[in-house]
This record gives structure tokens, C-alpha cells and sequence, in this order.
């Protein structure tokens, strides 16, 4: 029950960072709450992208570049590791323009960012002649006006990539404690001691990566971070040939061969049913890129909820009142995996986060009312 690091969640933010501090030789203990919570990490769309990321923070761009380019040696690690194929394909994506006006506002906004970042393009507009000659095995519908394609945006089997850090942390000596709650944290001078319904975890740090759990459980050291689920919901087709050389925003083919079709945004709270309506919207949006998708079937449509903050922008933080605790909650745990491996797991370690991530603290929250 004692561990170097104890971390409370196992999800794609957890595991990822448990995985990188096993990788640095410490002992880690993940505790992983049960099939009933509420959990991003099963329930996503599997992009590994960074195309328009950032526009309200440019940080928040250039943190998930670093992580796109960390992404290949990751995975190579992890799968050597794991023995699992994390099916990332990393050539590059697409966000469809549905007329020249979505597409003059995407150029825009994309070149807006650009500016700001000082100008490390990795993407670029595409028209449709141009979109065509990229995707050989698709008609397009008569909407579809181009698209812009961001150079490092990619794909994985998000469901393959979780398991291969679970994986991994045990290989290299770590424990995964599954259906278990972490309900209260305690500190005292040796470190923090945190209870579930039938034990006692003791370590010397801990890092707090429960989704939206997060919450709670940050607010009992100190970390008080403001949270909100958004409900996500996808479809998939049965298997086709493959026809997408490319994933999309909203629309990508799996090395399995479905098509996935996603991803709503609804702010209905904490309620992950799924919807006629959502799945008439999202059909609707796949029909007018690619008509003949009218003649498959659809196979699965699923909910989740999204782990956001109010400018959906991560959360790291370490406690000033309970040092030693640190808090990561994010959208996008997929595209940022890599990064959490490497650099949120080395500040755990290190005992402090960099300063270039103070941006990411959640006291940004609080201008205001400091103001
Ligand atoms: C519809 C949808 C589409 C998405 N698409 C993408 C995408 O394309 N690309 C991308 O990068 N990201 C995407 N995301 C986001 C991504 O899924 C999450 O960022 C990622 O799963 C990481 O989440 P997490 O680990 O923070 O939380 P979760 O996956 O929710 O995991 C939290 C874990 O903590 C555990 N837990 C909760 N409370 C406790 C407790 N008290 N004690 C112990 N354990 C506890 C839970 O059981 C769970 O396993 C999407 C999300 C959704 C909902």
C-alpha cells in the first residue's frame, strides 16, 4: 500500500503520466475508480491533433505540437512495451469546409494563430480539386468546398493506447488498483495518505488525473480547479474498404475499416444518453461530405463527456498548501499522452512544474476577482 507516486485515475491523463514516472524508475501505484464513472478516456474519437488548437491561448498550441512530435518515439516505446499496436497513423488530417465562407473563416482563424505563434506552419488550405487528387477513393457531396489539412494531425486506437499504458506501468514494476475510489486525502509529514472504502494508499506525492472526479478530489489539497463534462457523441459504421487515407475533424476511417462519425458538443450536464437527435446531426454533417455513406449501417452510436476547463485549456498545478500534490486535467489526453509521459512526468518527479507551464495553472481563473 506504500508507492513512491500514487496516482488517482487511470484514464488516458493518469496512465500516461503513471507510465512515464515507472519509466523513471519510481513506484507507482495507480488507482482507477470503477466502470460506472464517468470516463473520457474510453468514450473518444482518437485524434492526435493540433490543427486550430490554442486560438484563446497560443501556449496551448505550441504544448500540443511538441506533444504531436514527441507522439512517434512514444508509441514506438510503448507498443516495444506493450506488445500492442497503437494503429497511430500520424500523415497528416483534415477539417472539411462545407462552403467558401467555412473556409475563407477557417483560413482566417488558422492564419490568426499562425501570426501569433510567430509563423510554424503546419498547415495549409486545400481546395477541392486539390482535396480530390488527395482522397482518390471518395466523392466528395457538391458542399464539400475544400478543407485545411494540418501536417502533424494523425490518429490511434484510443482503446489500444490506454491498455498499452496500463500495460507498461505494470511491466516496469508499477501497480493498476482497478474498481477502487480514492474518497479522502490526507497529508502529514511523510506524505499523503488516501483512503478508499477498504484500505489506506500512502506515498509521497500524488498526482490527482481522475477526469472529472478531479474536482473533488483536488479541493481537499488545495487545488481547486473549475470543471464542466461536455457530452460528446459518435457513431460508427460497419467495416469498409478503406477509403480515408486521411482522419478528419469529425469523420475517420479505422485500421479496423468502420468509420467514425463524431463528435457532438452539448452542455447538457452530467448525462451521457445517447440521442436520436445527435445522431441525425451528425449523420446529417458525414452525408453532405460523403453521400455514399447513405448506404451503410450504422453499427454503434456511444456518449461521453468531456473533461473541460473553462477556456478548455489544461490544468496543471502542484499545491501551495499540500506540496507534493499535483493536479493534470485536460481535453485532448489523447493528443497530449506523449507530453504527459515525458514532461508532466519528470515535473512530478522533479518535485516542481516548469515555469514555461505556470500559463496552465488554474489560478489564470481567478483574474478577476484577484483585479
Ligand atoms: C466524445 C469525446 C471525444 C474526444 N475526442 C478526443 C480526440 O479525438 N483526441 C483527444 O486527444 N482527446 C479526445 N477526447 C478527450 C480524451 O478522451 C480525454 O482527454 C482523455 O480520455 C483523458 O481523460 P482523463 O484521463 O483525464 O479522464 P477519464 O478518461 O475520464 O479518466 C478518469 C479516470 O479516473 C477514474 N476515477 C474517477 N474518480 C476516481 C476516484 N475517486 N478514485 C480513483 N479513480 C477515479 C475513473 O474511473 C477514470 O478511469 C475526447 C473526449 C470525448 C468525451
Amino acid at each position: 500500500m506504500t508507492s513512491d507516486i500514487l496516482v488517482i485515475g487511470g484514464g488516458t491523463v493518469g496512465a500516461a503520466i503513471g507510465y512515464g514516472l515507472a519509466q523513471r524508475h519510481q513506484k507507482v501505484t495507480v488507482l482507477d475508480g470503477g466502470d460506472r464513472d464517468y470516463r473520457a478516456a474510453r468514450a473518444n474519437f482518437g485524434l492526435v491533433w493540433i490543427q486550430g488548437k490554442g486560438a484563446n491561448m497560443p501556449e496551448y498550441q505550441l504544448w500540443s505540437q511538441r506533444s504531436a512530435e514527441l507522439w512517434g518515439n512514444f508509441s514506438a516505446k510503448l507498443q516495444n512495451l506493450s506488445g500492442r499496436d497503437l494503429q497511430l497513423e500520424q500523415n497528416g488530417g483534415f477539417v472539411f469546409s462545407l462552403s467558401e465562407t467555412e473556409f475563407e473563416a477557417r483560413r482566417t482563424a488558422l492564419q490568426k494563430l499562425h501570426n501569433e505563434l510567430g509563423g510554424s506552419a503546419d498547415w495549409e488550405m486545400v481546395d477541392r480539386s486539390r482535396l480530390e487528387r488527395m482522397n482518390p477513393g471518395v466523392t466528395f457531396g457538391p458542399d464539400v468546398y475544400g478543407a485545411s489539412f494540418g501536417h502533424q494531425d494523425g490518429h490511434v486506437n484510443p482503446l489500444f493506447l490506454l491498455s498499452a499504458l496500463h500495460a507498461g506501468i505494470e511491466r516496469l514494476g508499477g501497480k493498476i488498483v482497478s474498481s477502487t475510489q480514492a474518497e479522502k486525502i490526507r497529508s502529514d509529514g511523510a506524505g499523503f495518505a488516501v483512503e478508499t472504502q477498504t484500505n489506506t494508499f500512502r506515498a509521497s506525492r500524488i498526482v490527482i488525473a481522475a477526469g472529472l472526479s478531479s474536482q473533488g478530489l483536488g479541493a481537499q489539497v488545495g487545488l481547486d480547479v473549475p470543471l464542466r463534462p461536455q457530452r460528446g457523441q459518435i457513431l460508427v459504421t460497419e467495416r469498409l474498404t478503406p477509403v480515408l487515407p486521411f482522419p478528419a475533424s469529425g469523420l475517420r476511417q479505422t485500421q479496423e475499416g468502420t468509420v467514425m462519425i463524431g463528435a457532438t458538443n452539448e452542455d447538457v450536464g452530467y448525462n451521457v444518453t445517447t440521442t436520436g437527435a445527435g445522431a441525425a446531426k451528425l449523420s446529417a454533417r458525414a452525408l453532405r461530405i460523403i453521400p455514399a455513406l447513405s448506404n451503410v449501417t450504422l453499427v454503434r452510436q456511444w456518449a461521453g463527456l468531456r473533461v473541460l476547463s473553462p477556456d478548455n485549456c489544461p490544468i496543471y498545478a502542484q499545491s501551495e498548501t499540500h506540496p507534493g500534490a499535483f493536479i493534470a486535467v485536460c481535453h485532448s489526453g489523447i493528443t497530449l499522452a506523449a507530453i504527459h509521459a515525458e514532461i508532466i512526468a519528470q515535473a512530478v518527479l522533479d518535485g516542481a512544474l516548469p515555469p514555461t507551464l505556470e500559463v496552465f495553472h488554474q489560478r489564470r481563473f481567478n483574474v478577476s476577482k484577484a483585479a
